[in-house]
């Protein structure tokens, strides 16, 4: 099956950045969310980043129009019809995406393809609510999407060999690197990650040391490229917290009980990078 025309869902940090290199790819890409702000905000990001690669010399001004024309934006979730491919990147919540995935199984092509770019929530669940389990995939491609190479594909329990081939396929066409992942919380990534994060938030928290200590302990110490506090920040504490609570009531483990400063964090509305405040204040 070719992949001619991807919609992505969501147009917040990782739904823009998964626009934009796919539209960099050459694919015609439907840009969907709730408002018409929200496209234009998602759009107004990909416009700077690729501005940003014009300076550095990387392609030139035409390149850039090329791109940015080949991105449609529609706030109408029917769109869906015209589409092989559909990268869910909504908000991390389970009823959302249920909500969503029964939308687009009744509204996209029967070849199409349903890939959630999930941190951390279960595709077989996500799968269930729709008549094609086979044609259900994880693509969780890592943040800022238009630098970092990884993505994880991840299968459920009846995704396709086929359909699993597809998508191999289609991400290094994004020049990605794929890697194979089963379906259990947090897949590998976040499974490692998040408890790194979560313990660096309950140091701050037992007062072991400041949030600049901490992130520079784990920069100079263990050669990370940014602490764990400042990655956080990056991700959204919102993301952080919902994937700490699908690692502990998936596992039932306690170890991977979630911080309560992070729940306070989220409750006062800090959510990193993205609402100008976390742990850090950004401009
Ligand atoms: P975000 O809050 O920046 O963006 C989410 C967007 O989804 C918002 O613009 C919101 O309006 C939109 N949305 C919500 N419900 C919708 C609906 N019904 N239809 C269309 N649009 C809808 O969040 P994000 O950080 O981009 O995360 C999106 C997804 O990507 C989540 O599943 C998250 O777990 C995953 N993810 C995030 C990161 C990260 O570092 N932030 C990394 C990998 C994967």
């Amino acid at each position: 099956m070719e992949i001619k025309k991807v919609m992505v869902i969501g147009a917040g940090q990782m739904g823009s950045g998964i626009a934009q290199v796919c539209a960099m790819a050459g694919y015609s890409v439907i840009l969907n969310d709730l408002k018409e702000e929200f496209l234009q905000r998602g759009m107004g990001v990909i416009g700077k980043n690729l501005q940003r690669q014009v300076e550095k010399e990387r392609m030139t001004g035409d390149e850039k129009e090329q791109i940015a024309a080949r991105i449609a934006l529609s706030s109408d979730i029917s769109s869906a019809k015209e589409a092989d491919l559909i990268i869910e990147a909504a908000t991390e919540n389970m009823e959302i995406k249920k909500s969503i995935f029964t939308k687009l199984d009744d509204l996209a092509p029967e070849h199409a393809i349903l890939a959630s770019n999930t941190s951390s929530l279960p595709i077989t669940e996500i799968a269930a609510v729709t008549k094609r389990p086979e044609k259900v995939i994880g693509m969780h491609f890592m943040n800022p999407v238009p630098v970092m190479k990884l993505v994880e594909i991840i299968k459920g329990l009846a995704t396709d060999d086929s359909v699993y081939k597809a998508i191999e396929d289609m991400t290094k066409t994004l020049k990605k690197v794929p890697v194979e992942v089963e379906d259990f919380p947090g897949f590998v990534s976040n499974r490692i990650l998040m408890p790194m994060i979560n313990e660096a938030i309950y140091t701050l928290y037992e007062g072991v040391a400041s949030k600049e200590a901490i992130d520079e302990v784990m920069k100079l110490g263990m050669n990370h490229p940014m602490g764990p506090l400042t990655l956080a920040d990056f991700i959204g504490l919102d993301t952080c917290l919902s994937i700490m609570e699908i690692l502990h009531e998936g596992f039932g483990d306690d170890k991977y009980r979630p911080c309560p400063l992070l729940r306070k964090y989220v409750k006062a509305g800090w959510l990193g990078k993205k609402t100008g405040k976390g742990f850090y204040s950004y401009e």
